[in-house]
């Protein structure tokens, strides 16, 4: 059965003395505070990975995550970090696919087919976001862009390969903006999402897929929905850079 997961995506924040007494401190709060089988997964700057992984080599239910990756394994291409550095250093997990990585530095579909393929060849698993703006919602094209996210980033991948896949449904108009899509806008489109895995990867692909909301999720809204039958957890932004939020909203998974 699919696993229940809360990741947290600090984007470009936290220098590394003030980021790694954060993350101590959220390994401190889940032992002591966190009794579910929630999975936690925490993505910071690639200067803490290192530092961060070590943290979590001991810890069953806390891993580290990188917040993008070169799709080539090495190479002239300064400034870049492939997904084989990534996971040279104990890291498992790879945000790819966000929003504003979408936004600012024009990463394609096609493009993010190649940094996935690369990410599955390193052994790191992939939390692929997929969402609309606000226009495509207005004008009701969401689930057709959702879809063609999907198909043109993952559905060259065998059923085998989609297995190591974690999907993240981020409406672009609720990240960061503290509008939040409500329960039932989220699971509408989380069920939507489920229903066409079935029809690419088959029943068990989709039953197993863990799928993510993102988007202004803090610890008032989190509890609701994460209730909702085919959300499965939760990508945060702003709220996983203060422990005590971070730590209420994996509380907040009671089907834990
Ligand atoms: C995000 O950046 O993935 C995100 C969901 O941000 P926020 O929680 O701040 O809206």
């Amino acid at each position: 059965m699919r696993k229940n997961i809360i990741a947290g995506n600090w984007k470009m924040n936290m220098d590394y003395t003030t980021g790694i007494g954060l993350f101590s401190e959220i390994v401190n709060m889940v032992n002591d505070e966190v009794m579910g089988d929630q999975q936690v997964i925490v993505c910071p700057p690639y200067i803490h990975l290192n530092g961060m992984a070590q943290l979590a080599k001991s810890q069953n239910n806390i891993s580290v995550g990188a917040q993008n990756c070169h799709q080539a394994d090495k190479g002239a291409y300064t400034g870049e970090i492939s997904a084989e550095m990534i996971q040279s250093v104990g890291v498992k997990y790879v945000i790819l696919g966000h929003s504003e990585r979408r936004q600012y530095f024009n990463e394609s579909n096609t493009l993010l087919a190649e940094k996935v393929n690369s990410a599955l060849k390193n052994n790191l698993k992939p939390i692929f976001c997929i969402g609309e703006t606000l226009d495509q919602r207005n004008s009701n094209s969401h689930f057709e862009i959702i879809k063609n996210q999907l198909q043109e980033a993952l559905y060259h991948l065998l059923e085998t390969e989609f297995q190591n896949i974690i999907l993240a449904y981020e409406p672009v108009w609720a990240i960061g903006t503290g509008l939040t899509a409500t329960p039932d806008q989220a699971q509408e489109v989380h069920a939507f999402i489920r229903k066409e895995i079935e029809e690419k990867f088959g029943q068990s692909a989709a039953e197993n897929v863990s799928i993510l909301y993102g988007g202004s999720c803090n610890p008032t809204n989190a509890s609701e929905l994460f209730a909702k039958a085919d959300i499965d957890g939760g990508l945060i932004g702003g709220a996983s850079l203060k422990s005590r939020d971070f730590l209420d909203i994996i509380k907040a998974f009671n089907r834990g």
